[in-house]
């Protein structure tokens, strides 16, 4: 093992992923973790690059103080990227607390450069705590793709752990240091680091692919227009939840808008597209966040309200009839005095089937509208299966 040659090939690696990172963020500008990340490379590339000049007669401010601060800064932009894919709130406050930070490190880098020791501890350790911290973000991560994310936390852990080993190997050989404040021991460590820091830039594009799928998966599952679940999802969900709860009882809802032909004849698809979209936005305010509601056609809608006893069914039922009547009497100040119809049915995944179910509710939809609408009509099961 030529440690010369890993260092020279570990930089080259850095700096054309770094590269290709900063070309996708040209491509793609919104997404700024590539910008970050592409960053990241250039630090550890430069810093690293200076480290190497130590033993050359240059000031030791570039080569201790600058090359440290860059070698910090790479996991900084690491951790500044993977902020954009966590649910953590990245508020001004917080922002502030972490340039604080960052200051304050580098603060005592600037102290401590002439004693090359010290540096290096400062370094590892906070190194050590920033990807404990990337790790930490992962865990809050909008990607959920397990093997993925549990790797690159695995990544994080690894170098967090090899980062504290090379500061013990420090204080414990403190009288045998080299001109990087390193001991010859610490040869592991730090070819780990190098390692594992080419690792992280190889591994971090696919984040963003994965936020990609992600995205484009939740479009495929939306309703453009409503931002519910679309036919398809809503049905994959309803025989997901036949699998997952075949004991826990439920009620199956078909909700309809009475006369919208005349609504749109009347006051022009503008506002029947409003009026889709009111309903279903009362739907999701008055309904559980744990139940299933979707967008099943032009203006009907689809819930299945779990864990719900039949006459707390049929109260919701009637609720939602009345919020509608007395809410949505006006969309975009035209007086359109929408209601609904809603056909219901009461089930246990276990003993009914949810194709039954939904002609049943339907049947029971269609038996509100003949008894003149806005109205709840409650089916029921005639045997069980
Ligand atoms: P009923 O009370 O019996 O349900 O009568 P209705 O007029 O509501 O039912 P019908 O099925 O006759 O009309 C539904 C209308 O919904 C017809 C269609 O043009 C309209 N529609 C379907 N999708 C959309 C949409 O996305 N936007 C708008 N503005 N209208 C839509
Ligand atoms: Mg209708
Ligand atoms: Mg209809």
């Amino acid at each position: 093992m030529h440690l010369p040659t890993i260092i020279m090939l570990a930089l080259a690696i850095n700096l054309v992923v770094g590269l290709y990172l900063f070309l996708l963020y040209q491509r793609k500008p919104k997404d700024r973790c590539f910008k970050l990340w592409s960053y990241s490379c250039g630090c550890f590339v430069l810093g690293s690059a200076l480290v190497v000049l130590r033993p050359y007669p240059i000031p030791h401010f570039f080569s201790f103080f600058i090359a440290d601060c860059l070698l910090l800064l790479a996991p900084v932009y690491v951790l500044a990227g993977l902020a954009k894919f966590s649910r953590f709130r990245y508020t001004p406050k917080r922002r502030r607390q972490a340039l604080t930070m960052l200051a304050l490190v580098m603060a005592s880098f600037l102290l401590s450069y002439q004693h090359a020791g010290l540096l290096s501890i400062l370094l590892a350790l906070s190194i050590a705590v920033i990807f404990c911290y990337c790790a930490y973000l992962l865990q809050k991560s909008i990607i959920t793709e397990p093997t993925f994310t549990r790797t690159l936390q695995g990544v994080f852990v690894l170098h967090a752990l090899v980062m504290c080993v090379q500061a013990t190997l420090i204080v414990v050989n403190w009288q045998q240091l080299n001109i990087h404040g390193l001991p010859e021991t610490s040869i592991y460590t730090l070819l780990s680091h190098i390692l594992l820091t080419t690792l992280t830039a190889l591994l971090l594009p696919w984040l963003s692919f994965l936020k990609l799928e992600r995205k484009l998966t939740l479009k495929s599952q939306r309703d453009g227009l409503t931002r519910l679940a679309n036919r398809e999802h809503f049905f994959d969900q309803l025989e997901r939840y036949w699998q997952q709860y075949p004991s826990t009882p439920a009620v199956f809802m078909m909700i309809d808008i009475d006369f919208f032909k005349k609504v749109n004849d009347t006051f022009g698809h503008a506002v029947g597209d409003q009026a889709i979209v009111s309903v279903a936005r009362l739907l999701s305010k008055q309904l559980r966040s744990n139940d299933i509601i979707g967008r099943i056609g032009g203006e009907e809608y689809a819930a299945l309200l779990i864990n719900l006893d039949e006459q707390t069914g049929f109260k919701v039922g009637q609720r939602l009839c009345q919020q509608v009547a007395e809410q949505l009497q006006y969309i975009a100040g035209a007086q359109v005095g929408l209601t609904i119809s809603i056909g219901m049915v009461h089930l246990i995944p276990a003993q009914h089937d949810s194709i039954a179910a939904f002609k049943l509710a339907d049947e029971a939809l269609y038996a509100s509208k003949k008894a003149g609408r806005n109205t709840v009509t409650l089916a029921t099961f005639k045997t069980s299966t």
